[in-house]
């Protein structure tokens, strides 16, 4: 395969916004990485070059039926000034397995994570300072092979961007307030809601902004055939403590295995917690509320690490939980996850994978 990654540098730097003012993805830094793949030649030119527009034929395969993947992880700078990525090996992972699922050709991982790790080092200067900023890393697969024909295309691209980023939480972490969506669903046991491709996402949106004028920040996905287990919550996992116990929707097939649910898992069981997988109904979950024993929930993914859910609406219903405020569980995840990912605790499990 290709052994070789030629780097073309921006002569151009852009100017960086300031590090109280990221937000989420509205800056791209001043490099991107690239390759191409074909049928005939397999994946070939890999390069770092300039960040800006690409060519893409309008009958590009991937306009129209949607054949994309994505990722998404971040970069830290630790107290030493090291550079760290967390966990990269399970996002590349990941991208292969919704590679395959999407009919689209696998990447190497290792010279992948050897080309992200030459990127961020290239854009060092755009790793925001600020406890809670980071930098961002999208790589993500087209199909780009001019054809209309419904297939898989012969021609694809890989890319990997980078954004400085700011906290999820600008004012710090804070519950919010989730709908129980019992109209629309997110995915189906054998659709692709278990791997990360652009159309899960597009047939979110509807539900998230009708959510959003309801005035709720996320939607409780279910599950798709009985609208009545519970999946995800927005593009986070979910977890409920209910009477001293901690509960997660198996991964059934229709649910994202998320790198930070994975992580509180560990942790979780490090810290003696019984930690359970399994399907849970919205019932059940409504039910122990009204006994109190709905102790915490919240949800899990890169962006905002941990998200402490304050109320959830379904229908009429609505129940507080942990009394609207932030549990301690939830506090106390968010803040080791966020102390491990910045390399301010010891990495007993391995998860830091140094850039330099
Ligand atoms: C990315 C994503 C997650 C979280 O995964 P992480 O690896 O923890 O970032 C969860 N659910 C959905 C639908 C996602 O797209």
């Amino acid at each position: 395969m290709m052994s070789e990654l030629k780097i073309n540098l921006s002569d151009n730097r852009k100017d960086k916004p300031a590090s109280d003012k990221l937000g989420f993805g509205k800056y791209f830094t001043d490099h991107m990485f690239i390759m191409d793949y074909t049928d005939e030649n397999g994946w070939h030119d890999a390069r770092i070059v300039p960040y800006g527009p690409i060519a893409l034929d309008p009958s590009a395969m991937v306009l129209h039926y949607g054949q994309e993947v994505f990722e998404g992880m971040k970069a830290y700078r630790t107290p030493q000034e090291e550079i760290v990525m967390f966990r990269p090996d399970m996002n590349l992972q990941r991208l292969n397995n919704s590679c395959e699922r999407m009919s689209m050709p696998q990447v190497d991982t290792q010279f992948v994570l050897e080309a992200i790790a030459k990127l961020v080092e290239i854009d060092q200067e755009w790793i925001p300072d600020g406890e809670e900023n980071a930098l961002y890393i999208r790589p993500f697969m087209i199909a780009t092979e001019p054809a209309l024909g419904v297939r898989a295309s012969k021609e694809y691209k890989f890319m990997v961007i980078l954004s400085p980023v700011g906290a999820y939480y600008p004012e710090g972490i804070h519950p919010v307030s989730i709908y129980v969506e019992q109209q629309f669903v997110r995915a189906v046991r054998g659709g692709t809601g278990e791997v990360k491709t652009s159309g899960n996402y597009a047939s979110g949106i509807k539900a998230q902004e009708v959510a959003k004028t309801k005035g709720f920040s996320q939607v409780l996905w279910l599950d798709g055939k009985e609208h009545k287990y519970i999946e995800e919550v927005g593009s986070m996992n979910v977890f409920f403590k209910v009477n001293g116990e901690i509960i997660t929707p198996a991964l059934t097939g229709s649910i994202l295995p998320g790198v930070t649910r994975d992580s509180v898992i560990t942790l979780l069981q490090d810290w003696g917690y019984p930690v359970i997988e399994r399907v849970i109904s919205v019932e059940e979950l409504f039910e122990a509320s009204a006994q109190g024993l709905l102790e915490e929930a919240f949800g899990t993914g890169t962006a905002a690490v941990i998200s402490p859910i304050g109320s959830l609406s379904l229908g009429d219903l609505n129940i507080e939980i942990s009394g609207g405020k932030t549990g301690e569980l939830s506090q106390r995840l968010y803040d080791t996850i966020t102390a491990l990912q910045r390399g301010q605790l010891e990495d007993s499990h391995n998860w830091a994978f140094k850039v330099k």
